[in-house]
């Protein structure tokens, strides 16, 4: 601007403007990073197979939730291994992993305000004989190992498993 002479409004100096922009921008960036957080989520086999998959996405965009990303797929025995590798002393891992490698999955990016939080209080309790009324495994989940749905319980969780279904290009 300098260069060419132009005159700035209002009597501002060059840096002043550029100050004002690199300021009004942190700014934003410092309040998303306040109000937006990301999870992870999988539509499980079970639901799936019933075709429960709509009538679940539907519910996660009706209670505010962003689909940063989405898809369809079917996991190996050892890919299930893997993503549940924290449960491998449990006494249910290998039934568990058999049901999520058992049939297709939707894997979700979900973003929105608490949204880890927010997302396991959508899902109910794991078992639904104890989730709340209204709550997805409520509607939808037959038992404690088939109940519908996964969410990520903490911010490592779902940095973890985002990383492990989805590639940077996939949540731009
Ligand atoms: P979540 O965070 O509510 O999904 O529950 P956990 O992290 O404790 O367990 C992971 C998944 O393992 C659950 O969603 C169920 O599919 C399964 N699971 C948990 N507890 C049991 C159990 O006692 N028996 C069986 N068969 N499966 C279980």
């Amino acid at each position: 601007m300098t260069e060419t002479g132009d005159k700035l409004p209002f009597g501002l100096q060059p840096r002043s403007v550029l100050l004002l922009y690199t300021e009004s921008n942190a700014f934003k960036r410092k309040e998303n990073q306040q109000v937006s957080q990301r999870t992870f989520s999988i539509i499980k086999p079970d639901a799936v197979r019933k075709g429960h998959t709509a009538a679940i996405l539907a519910e996660i965009e009706k209670a505010g939730f962003k689909i940063i990303a989405v898809k369809k797929l079917s996991i190996s025995k050892t890919q299930a291994e893997g993503f549940y590798y924290v449960h491998k002393e449990r006494p249910f891992f290998g039934s568990l992993t058999d049901f999520m490698s058992s049939g297709p999955i939707f894997p979700l990016v979900l973003e929105k305000e608490n949204a880890i939080a927010d997302l396991r209080k959508l899902m109910g309790a794991t078992n639904p004989a104890n989730a709340e009324e209204g709550t997805i495994r409520k509607k939808y989940a037959g038992s404690i190992e088939e109940n519908a749905i996964h969410g990520s319980d903490g911010e490592d969780t779902a940095q973890f498993e985002i990383g492990y279904f989805f590639a940077g290009y996939e949540l731009a």
